[in-house]
């Protein structure tokens, strides 16, 4: 594609371009509006004018979405009072897993604290968090427009705005790339005679299958969501999560052959296939509120935009456009709120002049935020045979084996939960798991099965109509 024909666009010094108003398009906007005058974001959705709504550009929306401990606090720094709005709005902040029915790949764990975290719709979510972003005067939308490539400046070397279908080029002195998981920046790059980023990928081809319901008050019931994990000798699970407006999400997931159905007719006999009745149990009496809707695509792929030798000033990417893990393991909205975090702290002290020209060092410390949930997503896919890609080394078969005994001991000494749930909510380092008080605790339930045969109930909590 030749840009030559925009190389004269005056570039505006103090105007920055989000591509994409999802959750890290919108908190990197927030976060660049303290840097420069003006902050345009380019989403080609209609946005929903009138309160939370599905739309077409974040389809994963249908599906279960937990936010971590760790994605609240930082998203409360950036927009403060947001979670105070989302609960007024009817998310939950629950503890999990001492409010959760939750079996681990090795048994249920028992009612002990671990860490916290936000459940709500993923449409309140992102109409909660626009609302706030949107107060700043100098972050303005503009939806309903698609964009269509980069501009690249005359001196080869730099991006210096964007292009969009139907309309004059967008100049901009730094873009920011936060199309998600569908983003064509590599190809926009190439276009221009620039690098492509590598990329890794790991696939564990695991399907989501969800559906809404309304599920009948129970006095009995003690617990506020459930989830049933699988494992490899029976890759079957299922999640069940309270939503705002009096809701019930229910999420099964399943690897390669065992994905879930799309139909309604299955779904339910799904359920009832998985490591436990609990799931099953509590569908039995719901009433549906809408068909099922499957998602596919859950592969790990880093775009390692951080690698790059040649890179032009000016642009980076963010959130799911340049590292995307398997949902299963709830981490793309913390990590999109890290990757913000990041940036926020790399350009605080900077000149905005000089933010194009520290794009590179942007880059890298904001793909930093995606380490620890890549490796544990990863190493966790790699347990399944039918995963695709780099095979495990012998690190981590070896982390692969200490982590099954430290769910073992994460599910009843609420020592080590305390510990594995920070690592989970990426509060925490993974090396607080390999401190030798922990490794005692851990390895001190050496006789333990690792992956026992499942009861179909925790000890605190039996089937409905026991208690
Ligand atoms: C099934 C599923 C379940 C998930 N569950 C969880 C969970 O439990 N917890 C969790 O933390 N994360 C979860 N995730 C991950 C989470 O959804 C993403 O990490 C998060 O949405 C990333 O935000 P993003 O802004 O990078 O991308 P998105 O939220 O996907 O937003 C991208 C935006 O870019 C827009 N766009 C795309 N192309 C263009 C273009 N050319 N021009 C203009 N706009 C464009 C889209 O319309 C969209 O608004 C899940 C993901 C999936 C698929």
């Amino acid at each position: 594609m030749d840009d030559t024909p925009d190389n004269h666009i005056e570039v505006p010094h103090d105007h920055a371009v989000v591509l994409g108003a999802g959750l890290a398009g919108l908190l990197a906007a927030r976060v660049l509006a303290e840097r420069f005058a003006r902050v345009t974001v380019v989403e080609r959705d209609e946005l929903p004018a009138d309160g939370p709504a599905f739309r077409p550009g974040v389809p994963q929306s249908r599906h279960a979405h937990v936010l971590w401990s760790r994605g609240v606090e930082v998203i409360e720094e950036l927009l403060p009072g947001i979670t105070d709005k989302l609960l007024a709005g009817g998310a939950a902040l629950l503890e999990s897993p001492k409010d959760f029915l939750w079996l681990s790949p090795a048994d249920w764990f028992g009612p002990l604290p671990g860490a916290r975290i936000l459940l709500g719709s993923r449409e309140l979510l992102d109409w909660t968090i626009r609302g706030e972003v949107l107060r700043d005067r100098r972050i303005r939308i503009r939806d309903g427009c698609l964009a269509t490539g980069l501009v690249g400046g005359p001196d080869g070397r730099s991006i210096t705005g964007v292009r969009l279908r139907g309309g004059d080029p967008l100049p901009a002195r730094f873009v920011v790339d936060a199309t998600g998981r569908t983003s064509k920046a590599p190809a926009w790059l190439t276009a221009l005679g620039h690098q492509a980023p590598e990329t890794t990928r790991y696939d564990s081809h695991l399907g989501y299958s969800s559906r809404y319901f309304t599920i009948p008050p129970d006095p009995a019931r003690r617990w506020h969501g459930m989830y049933v994990q699988g494992r490899p000798d029976s890759p079957r699970g299922g999640v069940l999560v309270p939503l705002d407006g009096d809701r019930w999400l229910a999420t099964l997931v399943g690897n390669g052959e065992h994905a879930p159905p799309t139909g309604d007719e299955e779904f339910l006999g799904f359920a009832r296939s998985l490591r436990s009745p609990a799931l099953y149990d509590a569908l039995r009496g719901a009433t549906p509120l809408s068909s099922t809707a499957g998602f596919r695509r859950t592969a790990n792929e880093w775009r390692h935009y951080e690698r790059l030798a040649r890179r032009p000033a000016g642009f980076i990417a963010l959130g799911d456009a340049a590292c995307r893990f398997n949902p299963v393991y709830g981490h793309g909205m913390t990590v999109a709120a890290l990757a913000a975090d990041a940036l926020r702290k790399e350009i605080r002290t900077m000149d905005t002049a000089a933010v194009p020209a520290a794009a590179g060092r942007i880059q890298r410390r904001t793909t930093a935020a995606s380490e620890v949930a890549w490796q544990i997503a990863t190493s966790e896919d790699l347990r399944y045979p039918e995963t695709e890609g780099p095979p495990a080394d012998r690190t981590t078969r070896v982390l692969q084996r200490y982590m099954s005994r430290v769910m073992v001991g994460a599910n009843t000494d609420p020592a080590v939960a305390g510990r594995f749930f920070g690592v989970l909510s990426l509060s925490t380092s993974p090396n607080t798991l390999l401190g030798p008080s922990t490794m005692f605790r851990v390895l001190s339930k050496w006789r333990t099965p690792t992956a026992p045969r499942t009861t179909a109930y925790p000890a605190h909590h039996g089937p409905p109509g026991t208690l």
